[in-house]
């Protein structure tokens, strides 16, 4: 079950008090509409109801797939500090004990759509995250530039190929690469080295977390 609250936000724009329904848990399974919402964003966004004026709401959220057998609490960089004391600490210990479920922490709106895109193709996050590393490197070195962010886009299982799209250069120009999925097979195994109880609580699947297991890897062998 999903669970919300309605709350009163103030409008920035005209003062107008709205009542606002922020979401603390979404089931996906059980309430299939919501899933749409989250992927559009629609459900962070926050509408004036006098002036229509509108913004990014960022609240923390409990996403719950029990189908696809994964959770992500997506607790927004801003109020991680204030939120992971006492809140985390309960909802951690309330679901520590879910056996095969997956669960993550991000701590953005992009994060949460990728890990839900990720998870949906069958996907293991953690391989993602390392083959994205590793092709972040080659996109820089063949362009020249920066690489400012990238996230999962693309997995055909016909040409056993994955690919991310990356932002470079100070324009973030929007750059497609794809691999081989012999390089995600290998991430898995690298994953899987790197950290064996990668399921014992929400955990924080990011590039740091990429960087760490790839450095681990190339130090043993
Ligand atoms: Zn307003």
């Amino acid at each position: 079950m999903s669970s919300a609250e309605t709350k009163i936000i103030t409008c920035p724009e005209c003062g107008h008090e709205n009542e606002v329904k922020i979401f603390r848990t979404v089931n996906v399974t059980t309430d299939a509409e919501l899933h749409d919402l989250v992927i559009s964003g629609e459900l962070f966004r926050f509408r004036c109801q006098n002036c229509n004026h509108e913004a990014e709401l960022k609240y923390p959220v409990l996403y719950n797939d029990m189908k696809h057998k994964f959770m992500v609490y997506y607790i927004p960089e801003i109020d991680r500090a204030s939120v992971i004391d006492e809140k985390l600490e309960a909802e951690y210990s309330k679901y520590g004990e879910l056996e095969g479920i997956t669960r993550r922490l991000v701590g953005t709106f992009n994060e949460l759509k990728e890990k839900i895109h990720i998870f949906e193709s069958g996907l293991d996050d953690r391989a993602m995250e390392i083959a994205k590393v590793a092709l972040y490197d080659v996109v820089c070195k063949r362009t020249g530039e920066d690489v400012r962010g990238g996230y999962f886009s693309k997995y055909s299982e016909n040409e056993k190929s994955i690919g991310f799209t990356f932002f470079i250069g100070e324009n973030n120009e929007h750059l497609v690469q794809t691999t081989r999925l012999e390089i995600y097979n290998k991430s898995i195994e690298i994953a899987g080295d790197y950290d064996k109880d990668t399921n014992r609580s929400f955990l924080l699947v990011d590039r740091n977390w990429a960087r760490n297991a790839l450095y681990r890897y190339k130090k043993k062998n």
